[in-house]
């Protein structure tokens, strides 16, 4: 307040500033102490910044989000969950996929093991279902336990500890809390309604060498946000002019509540820099811990001798999904849940319109599966979601979604979870509460 008198300008923009100067690792906030300019070089620009000793203490200093955020259920199942980033469990019954996996059950007998690559069957349905010039065989495609173990094979192919690893800020923390263990430095870059800011990205390509960039450029996690295609290619034409590898996660693609998304990144590529990642977790459940790698032949072999160390991806859920894909059954039943997932969404709008007078501001996200809501300066987010998750509302603030502690005035709600009715009891709590707060 006292630095926006001094110059004479609004707090906001002093704010907005700070928020820019911190997304670029120019300065860093502590909390409870302040604001601090990094030291002259930033660190992501010493690749070999004692990175031995740091390796050692990453597992034990990166966040635990996912595990808390797992613990949510358990610890309070009646809990009306706005946290979780899945289709809920009415999945299951409007899907029909349990008669899938009771009939492959019956066959498991002739599967002591899948390939380490993956049942064949399932990544020839595969390459139908991405239908990109780029992926045409299915010897480009690796089976994983969710994409969240593709990432992990593909990072630990590409980066070694101390490395820097480039992100959208804020981003999916499960992809930031596997760059911290692994000891990479992660190098965030800023985003807008147009996605990652390729000028940002372009100024820290001519100071330092990552090693790869991860992005989700379609319906991000956690803002929504879709990256232009304009920016599509800038971002490919970057990564050919550097040799930097892209990992493209496009877990929430063909989850669109409106018109379809851009095209992906990867079936755009013509360097083959493009690891493409996604997964069954948000077409169907997260618990079939199946996803896939999408990549060019030399890449899907040495992922393929990573994979290797875990074996393989669960028997049964492959062969359960190849039926599913074999009988066409995928394409009605995300026709069935987008229609669903519009009328959830809409139904989390119409409340989030009614706290309008508070301050609260929101955009209303064309697929994926969140809210990201900003708040009024006088809303603690964490504060916020403490309080609503004693009355029985859990969902996630936005600091989680950051590589550095810092204060982030977002809460993301999950729209795909719940049903209606849940929807809107839920809504009027976080509702009473806020009320309750300005008596
Ligand atoms: N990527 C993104 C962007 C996600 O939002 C999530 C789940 N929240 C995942 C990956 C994790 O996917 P999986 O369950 O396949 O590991």
């Amino acid at each position: 307040r006292k630095l926006a008198e001094q110059l004479e300008v609004s707090r906001n923009t002093i704010v907005r500033a700070y928020t820019e100067l911190e997304a670029e690792g120019l300065i860093f906030s502590r909390m409870g102490s302040g604001r601090f300019v990094e030291a002259l070089t930033p660190a992501y620009a010493s690749p070999r910044n004692h990175w031995h000793q740091r390796a050692y203490s990453t597992l034990a200093s990166a966040p635990s989000h996912m595990a808390e955020l797992l613990a949510v259920t358990d610890k309070y199942p009646d809990t009306i969950n706005f946290a979780h980033g899945d289709g809920g469990k009415h999945t299951l019954e409007s899907s029909g996929f349990s008669d899938y996996v009771k009939s492959s059950a019956e066959q498991l007998h002739s599967y002591y093991f899948t390939s380490v690559q993956g049942l064949p069957e399932l990544r020839e349905h595969l390459v139908d279902w991405m239908d990109m010039e780029q992926i045409s065989s299915s010897e480009q495609i690796v089976i994983t336990s969710g994409s969240q173990e593709g990432l992990f094979l593909i990072t630990s192919l590409l980066a070694r500890p101390g490395d820097l690893v480039v992100t959208e800020m804020p981003t999916y923390f499960g992809s930031l809390q596997l760059f911290q263990s692994l000891g990479m430095q992660i190098v965030p870059v800023p985003m807008d309604a147009e996605g990652m800011r390729i000028d940002v990205l372009e100024g820290i390509l001519a100071r330092c060498r990552p090693r790869m960039l991860y992005t989700v450029p379609t319906y991000h996690n956690p803002t929504g946000w879709t990256m232009s295609l304009s920016r599509r290619k800038q971002l490919l034409a970057l990564s050919e002019k550097y040799e930097l590898p892209i990992v493209e996660d496009d877990a929430y693609r063909h989850l669109h509540l409106e018109k379809e998304p851009p095209p992906s990144l990867k079936s755009l590529d013509q360097s083959g820099n493009v690891i493409y990642l996604n997964t069954f977790s948000k077409l169907l459940f997260p618990g079939l811990r199946v996803g896939w790698v999408a990549a060019n032949r030399p890449f899907a072999q040495l992922l393929t001798r990573m994979k290797e160390l875990s074996i393989t991806t669960n028997t049964l859920g492959q062969l359960a999904l190849a039926a599913f894909l074999r009988e066409g059954a995928l394409k009605p039943h995300l026709e069935v849940v987008r229609q669903q997932y519009r009328e959830q969404a809409a139904i989390m709008a119409g409340h989030l319109d009614r706290f309008f007078p508070l301050g609260i501001r929101y955009e209303h996200p064309a697929g994926g599966f969140y809210f990201w809501v900003s708040l009024p300066e006088e809303i603690h987010a964490r504060k916020l979601m403490n309080d609503c998750a004693k009355q029985g509302v859990s969902f996630t603030c936005g600091d989680m979604f950051l590589s550095r502690e810092a204060e982030q005035p977002f809460i993301r709600l999950c729209f795909t979870h719940e049903r209606s009715e849940q929807i809107d009891r839920g809504m009027r709590i976080i509702d009473d509460v806020l009320q309750t707060r300005k008596e």
